[in-house]
Formats: structure tokens, sequence, C-alpha cells
């Protein structure tokens, strides 16, 4: 199998396929009623992916506005040269509020005092601060309550440095089929934008659906879907895996720097947590470890690909290194075709050949889920596009 060509400086590296994330776009589009706007999440380096290459890959295939966490992420895709609305999905300290005026980055908005300070200082910019309006339906996260939303309205909209460009909330159980806390959650929603219209207000582009929202509820798809997860190939959960198909976008590998055929009873790694129990083991070492976003409690329980088999991982994860196990008389999966050899491309996330590891079976592994995954390797390893 062709793998791309490692970065200059390191022996390992995560490959970004965008014409996956292009193909995904796509694909979730096409899940969109008509006249419904489509919000790339791209928040934490596009869950590790890259912010600045997959949102321009994502505005390519036709999203319409992009969602960010922080200020700093705004600003960079700012930077990038890209001009599409840009929606922070909270709020952030005020002495960050002209960072967003200047580079026209939208705040959500659900503390009074956030937002007077953020229309004052888009007026003394001589702009209009646009905003979404964060709505807590019940996530118990962030936003303000139903049940003060129009007073929170009321008090803001005398503001000239102001304007509701958006009213959103987010859901809890999106992941789940007929659930009662979706219902409620959506029910509270609609009463709310209901109330905000009936008090003859504008409350923007009506947005409430993420990933799974957007696949397993289409008629809460309202003005806009906020889709993140799929866009990168992954499912946020087994319910959306039958009604849409993803390419996952991320590969991670690394080169063998190092093999040998340790005497059995050699241990590996810190504490020797593992030990060479027969004749002909190889121990291949790759440079890549838990300061890359690969866990630590992986230790000893996941599975890599190379030349097409599967080996195991053994040892203790180090911060920079691992270790593998090729054993030429293992079960049939893990027998390899051929002995491993420095340079070697060994596969810790995506396919080799007919094998395929993929962020679920590494986020099962590790008690978590796939989104965590991807993040993590977006701590240092560097992306190279394909
Ligand atoms: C991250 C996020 C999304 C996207 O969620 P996915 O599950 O990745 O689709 C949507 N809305 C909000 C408020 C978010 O924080």
């Amino acid at each position: 199998m062709a793998f791309a060509k490692n970065p200059d400086g390191r022996w390992a590296w995560v490959e970004v396929d965008l014409g996956a994330i292009r193909r995904n776009t796509r694909a979730l589009k096409a899940k969109l009623g008509p006249g419904v706007q489509m919000m790339c999440s791209v928040k934490a380096d596009a869950y590790g992916h890259g912010a600045v290459a997959c949102a321009n890959a994502m505005l390519q295939a036709g999203a319409n506005q992009l969602a960010v966490a922080t200020v700093a992420e705004g600003v960079q895709l700012r930077q990038a040269g890209i001009a599409a609305p840009i929606l922070m999905l909270n709020e952030c300290p005020e002495t960050a509020l002209d960072l967003l005026v200047q580079y026209d980055i939208m705040p959500s908005v659900y503390t009074f005092d956030f937002a007077l300070a953020y229309g004052e200082r888009a007026a003394a910019a001589g702009k209009v601060g646009r905003y979404h309006l964060a709505i807590d339906t019940g996530m118990t996260r962030i936003g303000v309550l139903p049940v003060d939303v129009v007073e929170f309205r009321r008090n803001l909209d005398f503001h000239r440095g102001l304007e509701c460009a958006g009213t959103f909330t987010h859901f809890a159980t999106a992941d789940e089929i007929e659930d009662w806390d979706f219902q409620l959650q959506a029910n509270r929603f609609v009463e709310a934008v209901t109330a905000i219209h009936e008090e003859g207000l504008d409350t923007g582009l009506v947005h409430c659906d993420n990933t799974p929202g957007t696949i397993l509820h289409p008629r809460a798809q309202f003005d806009m879907c906020r889709l993140g997860i799929g866009l990168y190939g992954l499912h946020p959960a087994d319910t959306t895996r039958p009604r849409v198909t993803l390419e996952p976008a991320m590969s991670v590998r690394g080169k063998v720097t190092r093999v040998v055929r340790p005497p059995v009873g050699a241990g590996v790694g810190y504490g020797l947590t593992y030990r060479v129990a027969k004749q002909g083991v190889q121990i291949a070492t790759v440079p890549m470890g838990y300061a890359d976003g690969l866990a630590r409690q992986l230790s000893n329980t996941m599975e890599v690909l190379v030349n097409g088999s599967r080996a195991r991982q053994v040892g203790r994860i180090c911060m920079d290194q691992f270790m593998l196990a090729v054993e030429p008389d293992g079960p049939r999966r893990y027998r390899p075709a051929k002995p491993v050899e420095v340079g070697d491309v060994v596969t810790v996330l995506g396919r080799d050949g007919n094998e395929e590891i993929t962020a679920d079976e590494m986020a099962s592994l590790r008690g978590t889920i796939n989104y965590e995954v991807t993040c993590n390797f977006g701590m240092r390893l560097e992306k190279v596009y394909v």
C-alpha cells in the first residue's frame, strides 16, 4: 500500500484525506432539507485534522458557516484568509472582545454583562456586533433559560452595537432515537423561539442539530445544522451508521526506527511490563508516544498494522516512542508477510491493505469516544494532506 511521505523532520505523522472531508461534507449536506444552511465545526483544530485546510475543503464542498470554540481558533481562520461567517460556540473573557470585533467573529451570548460589553466594543469600533443567542433547553451547560429568554432579549435590543444573527440550543441526547429528553429539549426550544417572535423580535438563523441530530432528527433542522464529527468521517453513535456513508479522513502512521530479536526473557519498555516469551519475536520501535496523543492507557492492549498484518503493541507507551512485537508463528491475522524492517510504515490509525484500525476500536480500548481519539492526535504530530 502507498503511504504519504513522512514530513522532513519526523518519522511519525498524521495523514488527512481532504477528498474524504469534501465527500463527507457533500454526503451530510445531502441530508439537509431545502434551504437549510450548513455550519461546520472546526473547533479543536478541526478535531485534530487541521482547521484551515479542513475549513477550506468544507467551504469548497458547500459549507456556509464555520464554528470554533475559542477566539484564537477564529482568528487563525481569518488570518488564513477565510471570509465565511464564524460563530464561537461560547463566550470568552471580555479582554478578547476587541479581537472578536476586529476579526468579525460572532460570539454565542448568554450572559447579560458579556453581551453588553461586546456591544460597547463593537459600537466603539463603529460596527454592529452580531451574535447568536444560546438557550439552555436542558443540557445544563450554557445558555439563557427558556423562562428568561424574552426578558434577556428585551434588555439587549435597545443596544445599537448589537444584532442577533442566530438563536440556538444544543441537545444532550441527539444520538438517541425517540428519546423523551430530546423531545423535551426540542419542545422548549420551539416555545422559546416562538416567544421571541411573538415579542416582535428577530431570532436570526434558528439552529440546534449537531451531526446525530441532523441525521436522526431532520424535523429539528430549522434554518441551519451544526455539523462536526461526521465531516471527519466518524459516526457519533451506532444509531447514525445505517443512515449515511462516511469515510474516516485521518490516518496516523510512523516508521520503524529499530528492530531487534531479543532473547527469551528480555523485557520491553519502562517497568519491563512485557517479556519476550518465544525465540524469533521481533521487537520494533516507532517514534510516536503519548505526547503525540497515543494514550498511555493503551499500553499492551492496542494493535497496529505493519505490512498489511496486525501486530501487538508491547511494553508501556513512552512519551515519544512505542514498541511492537512481530511474531513469525503467531495467529494468522498477526503473521507478517515478511519480517519487519527499519523504515517499514506502521499504521496506528487507518488502513493498511485489508486491515484497518478505526478510531472506534481505539476509543473502546480507552473507554472514550472517537472524538477524543482524533483530537488527541492533533497534539504534536505534523499533518500531511493527501
Ligand atoms: C461541537 C459542537 C457541535 C458539533 O457536534 P458534533 O457532535 O461533532 O456534530 C455542534 N454544536 C455545538 C454547540 C458544539 O459544541
